[in-house]
C-alpha cells in the first residue's frame, strides 16, 4: 500500500491525504511553501529522462507538505463527516455500554438518542456498540434502558479526523498529528 502524504495549508492545517505523485506535482509547480521530514523522504520518484543532460530526474517526496495560498473553505467551521470506520476507531473498537473490545466487523453504530425518536446520525449521538447491547437497548435512551455510557461521544478535531481517516500513515506523520490532539481525545 502506498504511503500517504499529509497536505497542509500554509498555516499548518490539514487539508488532504494525497499520493506521492500528487505531492510531486505540487513540488514541480512550486506550490509547496514548506515541508516537514525532508531528511526522510516518504518516496523517491523518478521522472522522465532529461534529453539535454541525458539524466533521469529524481524527486524526493517529504511526508508532510504545506501549500501556498489560502484554503478554499474555513475548515474549522466544518464538522468532520461521520463514517462507521472513523466512529469505531474513535471509540477504540469498544462497546460504549459494556466496555467489551469488539471485532470491527461485529460492531454497530448505535444512536444514543434513538433514531426513531429523532436522534441524529452525528458524532455526538453515535457510539460503537456490540450487537447484544444494541439489541438490549432497543428504542430507548440510555437513561430509560438503565445503560449509562462508559465514555462521552465527541466531535473529532480536524487533526484527529485526519488520523481517523488516514490509511498507511507513516509513524512520524502519525506523531505529528497526535501531538496536536485535544486532551479529551480517546486516541491518546
Ligand atoms: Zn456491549
Amino acid at each position: 500500500m502506498v504511503p500517504q502524504v499529509l497536505q497542509l495549508d500554509i498555516q499548518g492545517t490539514p487539508q488532504a491525504w494525497i499520493t506521492p505523485e500528487q505531492a510531486a506535482l505540487h513540488l514541480s509547480t512550486d506550490d509547496v511553501a514548506w515541508a516537514i521530514g525532508e531528511s526522510r523522504p516518504l518516496a523517491v520518484l523518478r521522472g522522465g529522462i532529461n534529453a539535454l543532460l541525458q539524466r533521469q530526474s529524481v524527486l524526493a517526496i517529504p511526508p508532510i507538505i504545506a501549500l501556498r495560498g489560502q484554503a478554499r473553505v474555513n475548515l474549522f467551521d466544518v464538522e468532520p463527516t461521520v463514517t462507521r470506520r472513523k466512529l469505531f476507531i474513535r471509540d477504540r473498537f469498544t462497546c460504549a455500554y459494556c466496555g467489551d473490545l469488539q471485532d470491527p466487523r461485529k460492531l454497530q453504530a448505535e444512536h444514543i438518542h434513538p433514531e426513531s425518536r429523532g436522534g441524529q446520525y452525528s458524532w455526538r449521538n453515535l457510539c460503537a456498540s456490540c450487537p447484544a447491547c444494541n439489541a438490549r437497548k432497543k428504542d430507548r435512551t440510555p437513561e430509560e434502558a438503565g445503560m449509562p455510557l462508559l465514555f462521552v461521544p465527541y466531535v473529532p478535531s480536524r487533526y484527529e479526523d485526519f488520523l481517523l481517516q488516514g490509511r498507511n500513515v507513516r509513524a512520524d506523520v502519525h506523531e505529528w498529528l497526535a501531538a496536536r490532539l485535544p486532551s479529551h481525545s480517546r486516541l491518546h
